[in-house]
């Protein structure tokens, strides 16, 4: 930190004062239209942002800076941000007076990883997330997304959860207690340690859970924490939830009036997803560049609002896990799907719909823009007509929603009140900046009228000035003009100067004429002048009114914002069921059941250079419970594991699911490892992940749960591998029962077929002509004779003395065994 000496200016004084108590924060301090960087943080600024460093001051004074223009400063912060900055934004807090001293400056707000809105898309949430120690095994969390208001908070009580939770929120931004009162359970640290992508993490001072649930309650204006649906049970993260208001408020400096709700996780009603699952499906980023590209989330995104493509992605992160909750879903999806004309109409209606939920959290901070207000009152007309279409409407959309909007059409709702005042009070296209004015609309205020109305008489004036000058001069090429330095001015010729009355006051002289100004029309300019910087001043008072008067109604605009989204949702899985001719899959009231026919991949079956082969199976309690999977390389094991992932997702969303039929019962949590991911960076090998992760869900799974396993045990020696895989089936199979697919290479693991009933052999078949592969891409009952691996190497293009030395290999393998390699030894023939 640098301290202030005495040869530093006055300003440099203020700014290190400023800078002392925002030590974690890159300063950006306004100096007329620019932002500037000081001293350290200017030199870390200037290589972030490749911005010239230059210097201030002489010799020993001389300290570096770089600056950004204020305008532009946006983009900058931004980019700062996304690198893991924070930056404190410090403006001038007063007008500077001349000979009064240095102008007061303050930080009026500090954007940070976890607060600024950092996705290009809008349909992101950006979280801050806290955690608070809840006991020596369990962890309390709470996140928020200051721009949408979404808050939330739970208990988890193991690493599977914390990573679940990471990898759900994609939180970039990380509040923990001050480090002394930090004791988390151990595998919080671990993971904490081997975090790959480590998110900036803030210590701040944190509250007690009584001290926190008192401010909770009087910061969301209820008795108890109840009334959201909080029990005793989650009341150790209410410090974490305290810790991220109080950073909130530290560093937007508003008063939140966003945060209206608080909503506990309960897990048993959502299908669990831990992270390796998430991220392997490819739910909603995929594992290529992180985009949405060939993934679920694309395939059933149809939504047209923000609100809706926001809900649909926390929707495939979590879907549910009660079966009320899906039944709904479904049948509202199938009257929408039935009535297409209906449901074209609801999607014209949503499509102008804006996201008035981040429009929510703008008007809280007092920061929209005029266009923002617009935004929002276009997004309310357009609902007029989706409230009229609603009621009329066979579609199974849950009550609460076709209630909702039944309330919109009462004359004294707060939908109408708010439609009603800015349609009034705006005007219908109003400057991109409140500060250049023509925002408001005059006819909602007779002192913005009376001064709009004294500039149309004097400009009246002045445009009637012309010819009355010219009659009365005599003058006829007498013009009257206006530039930004001289203001309005008679224009005459150099031809008529002589002929200029004595009144007219000389004020520019051009090559070919002479600019006059009158008393009179100087008067009246000033009265322009001043009055326009009235009208804008009186017209910034307005707007704030306006924006006062909206954020009561804050949480209306939520509970909306919630309805649309649901909507939207609804509509867009009916939209998606109808496009790839989904059907409705059935829930089944038997545990254990999972019974497809024809069932396809809902991504690669859009694939327009692959014809898909749908697929049938049957699983039961009774009967294939454990499904060992065999078959060559390239036939098709793993898809069609992960098909059946994405239709449990699909159908635990409540959506309609790529198949002929499809019957399942609930799933509690999902597992899948099809290709285990290093991660080297933490020191962890590939097998040591399959093994870490084989280890989560042997921890954790129960005999509701469905996993997905692919070439357990390959990561290391044959037999190794091999009695790992076969243990790992024992247990998952007698202990743990739940239903699994578990596709392999180890044909010898076929043999547990005739040791545990309900172990089966599947496989997915090949034809083999002419020595040519074909992949039928068929599961069929039985194990698979070989895995054809040297086939797909010639496939792959391997060199033809490789191939053919394998193919020798192979032979001699198939034939002795391992003793075959013995034999080569002594032979002294070269293997490899
Ligand atoms: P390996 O054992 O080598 O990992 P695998 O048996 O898991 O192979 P997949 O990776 O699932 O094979 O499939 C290989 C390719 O076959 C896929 O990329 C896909 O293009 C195609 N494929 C798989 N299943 C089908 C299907 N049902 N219909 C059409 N094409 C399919």
């Amino acid at each position: 930190m640098s301290t202030i000496t005495a040869q530093d200016t006055p300003m440099l004084r203020q700014y290190k004062s400023i800078k002392a108590e925002h030590q974690d924060s890159i300063l950006f301090f306004r100096l007329g239209d620019f932002y500037e960087m000081f001293l350290e943080d200017a030199n870390i600024a200037a290589k972030a942002l490749s911005l010239t460093l230059t210097a201030r001051g002489k010799d020993a004074n001389r300290i570096p800076m770089c600056g950004v223009p204020y305008h532009a400063a946006d983009t900058y912060i931004q980019r700062l941000v996304n690198q893991g900055h924070k930056v404190a934004i410090c403006e001038q807090v007063e007008e500077a007076t001349v000979g009064k001293g240095i102008t007061k400056r303050e930080v009026v707000k500090i954007w940070t990883p976890g607060t600024m809105d950092q996705s290009e898309k809008t349909d992101d949430n950006t979280y801050l997330l806290a955690f608070s120690s809840a006991g020596k095994s369990t962890l309390g969390y709470a996140f928020l997304d200051i721009h949408t208001g979404d808050y939330r908070l739970g208990i988890t009580t193991d690493s599977c959860g914390l990573q679940s939770l990471l990898e759900r929120t994609q939180a970039k931004e990380l509040i923990l207690p001050i480090e002394e009162k930090w004791h988390p359970p151990q595998w919080f640290n671990q993971l904490h340690e081997n975090m790959t992508e480590t998110p900036l993490t803030t210590h701040i001072p944190y509250l007690t859970s009584d001290r926190a649930n008192e401010e909770l309650c009087q910061k969301l204006g209820v008795q108890s924490l109840t009334a959201f649906g909080i029990e005793e049970t989650l009341f150790d993260a209410l410090p974490a939830c305290w810790a991220l208001i109080d950073y909130a408020l530290m560093t937007q400096k508003h008063d939140l009036q966003q945060l209206t709700q608080l909503t506990p996780e309960h897990h048993h009603a959502h299908l669990f997803l831990d992270r390796p699952t998430i991220k392997n499906l490819e739910l909603v980023h995929n594992l290529q560049d992180g985009t949405s590209h060939n993934t679920l989330f694309e395939t059933l995104n149809h939504c047209k609002t923000a609100l809706g493509t926001r809900a649909l992605k926390e929707r495939l992160r979590r879907p549910f896990a009660q079966k009320e909750n899906i039944l709904q879903t479904q049948s509202a999806i199938t009257s929408l799907k039935a009535d297409l004309l209906s449901r074209e109409e609801i999607r014209e209606c949503l499509h102008l719909i804006y996201d008035l939920e981040k429009l929510s959290s703008r008007i809280a901070s007092r920061e929209p823009a005029p266009k923002d207000l617009i935004a929002l009152k276009n997004s309310l007309k357009a609902l007029l007509p989706l409230c009229e279409i609603l009621p009329h409407l066979n579609t199974g959309i849950p009550k609460e929603i076709l209630d909702f909007f039944d309330t919109l059409k009462s004359i004294d709702s707060p939908f109408q009140i708010i439609l009603q005042d800015l349609e009034s009070k705006l005007l219908p296209e109003p400057s991109t900046f409140l500060r250049d004015g023509n925002v408001m609309n005059p006819n909602a205020h007779p002192e913005l009228a009376e001064l709009l109305a004294s500039f149309k008489t004097i400009k009246t004036w002045i445009q009637s000035l012309e010819p009355t000058e010219r009659q009365a001069t005599g003058i006829k090429s007498l013009k009257v003009g206006f530039n930004k330095v001289f203001g309005y001015y008679f224009e005459i010729p150099n031809s008529w100067k002589d002929s200029a009355p004595e009144h007219y006051i000389r004020k520019q002289t051009l090559s070919n004429a002479e600019r006059y100004v009158t008393p009179e029309l100087k008067e009246k300019e000033s009265i322009l002048l001043t009055g326009e910087d009235k009208q804008k001043a009186l017209e910034a008072k307005l707007f704030q009114n306006l924006v006062e008067n909206l954020t009561p109604h804050i949480p209306f605009l939520q509970t909306l914002s919630r309805h649309i989204a649901q909507l939207d949702l609804l509509q867009s899985l009916a939209t998606a069921a109808q496009k790839y001719n989904y059907v409705c899959p059935s829930l089944s009231e038997t545990p254990q059941t999972l019974i497809m026919q024809a069932g396809r991949h809902p991504i690669l079956e859009n694939n327009p250079n692959i014809r898909f082969i749908a697929n049938d199976i049957e699983m039961t309690n009774e009967n294939h419970r454990f499904v060992l999977l065999t078959g060559p390389n390239m036939a098709g094991k793993s898809t069609l594991m992960r098909q059946i992932a994405l239709i449990i997702v699909m159908a635990q969303i409540g959506s309609y699911v790529p198949a002929e039929t499809f019957e399942w019962s609930l799933v509690d949590r999902l597992y899948t490892r099809i290709g285990a991911l290093d991660n080297l960076y933490a020191g962890q090998s590939t097998f040591m992940v399959e093994m870490l992760e084989t280890a989560s869900i042997l921890n954790t799974a129960s005999p509701q749960s469905l996993i997905l396993l692919d070439e357990i045990g390959r990561g290391t020696s044959t037999y190794d591998g091999m009695s790992i895989a076969c243990a790992v089936s024992e247990y998952i199979h007698q202990t743990l029962q739940a239903r699994t697919l578990f596709a392999t290479h180890y044909h010898e693991l076929t043999a547990l077929e005739t040791q545990y009933p309900g172990i089966s052999n599947f496989n997915m078949t090949i034809q083999e002509i002419d020595g040519k592969l074909i992949f039928t891409h068929k599961l069929n009952q039985g194990t698979a004779d070989k895995s054809y691996g040297v086939h797909v190497a010639t496939m792959a293009g391997l060199p033809d003395q490789v191939i053919g030395r394998a193919k020798s290999h192979l032979k001699g393998f198939d034939e002795q065994g391992m003793s075959y390699i013995q034999k080569e030894s002594k032979n002294q023939l070269s293997l490899f």
